[in-house]
């Protein structure tokens, strides 16, 4: 077996020094893209996390949590609008420091080398999870122009899955011409693309970043509505 290996770390550009191969097969990175003091600062989590939103335990206070779940699921789900929307996201990374610098580069930046970096992740995980489509958290036109790619659809492809657009996000310039009631009480941020066939089928969303978690229910509640049968989530960070 042989393995390709970068030269330079694609995060900080510095060499990476030859190692030996153990490592390399035992990791989920098959080829050696990043060097070992960045990979060592990609935090995986681990351990106990929110049933719902993958939230890991170990960074959530004791009074915060009711039972498996955390307490801003805890208040999703109360919510009968919003009760069994999302039926669990999980993400890969703590969204630390230093992740947040690789994500600004490669979204902000343009950097779509690190595709390379995070897709195995992406592919190992999707693996564990029984869907029928993967779908991308989309830009709204505008953004997608800016910054020329949409960052949840590249770690898709990179992962060498296929990728499924079902939303179209309405931008935000558009949506500040309603007045603020408006926007409360509709916060609708997607539509569904017509004639999608949605019907009975279940759901991946992939995004870079769950914050509070409201961009992805709101895009899982209206594949709900248009018919899917359940929806999970896939995000890099947390
Ligand atoms: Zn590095
Ligand atoms: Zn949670």
């Amino acid at each position: 077996m042989t393995f390709l290996r970068q030269d330079c770390c694609l995060i900080c550009h510095n060499p990476i020094s030859p190692e030996i191969g153990w490592r390399v097969i035992f990791s989920v990175q098959q080829e050696q893209l990043i060097c070992r003091e960045c990979e060592s600062k990609l935090e995986k989590i681990t351990g106990k996390t929110c049933q719902i939103c993958g939230r890991p335990f170990q960074l959530v206070a004791e009074d915060f949590r009711h039972g498996d779940i955390c307490h801003d699921c805890y208040r999703w789900e109360e919510d009968s609008r919003w009760q069994g929307v999302l039926k669990r996201n999980q993400s890969l990374f703590v969204y630390n420091d230093f992740l947040k610098e690789v994500l600004a580069k490669f979204k902000f930046r343009g950097d779509y080398d690190l595709v390379r970096v995070f897709a195995p992740y992406v592919k190992q995980a999707v693996q564990k999870i029984n869907a029928d489509l993967f779908v991308p958290i989309p830009l709204s036109s505008e953004r997608l122009y800016e910054r020329g790619f949409n960052q949840a659809a590249a770690l898709l492809v990179g992962a060498g899955l296929p990728v499924t657009e079902l939303l179209t996000r309405i931008h935000l310039e558009k949506q500040s011409k309603k007045s603020r009631t408006e926007r409360i009480h509709l916060p609708q941020v997607f539509n569904v693309i017509q004639n999608a066939d949605i019907q009975g089928r279940s759901i991946v969303l992939i995004d870079d970043i769950y914050t509070t978690g409201s961009t992805i229910r709101h895009g899982a509640r209206l594949l709900q509505q248009a018919g899917a049968a359940s929806i999970q989530s896939l995000t890099l960070a947390r």
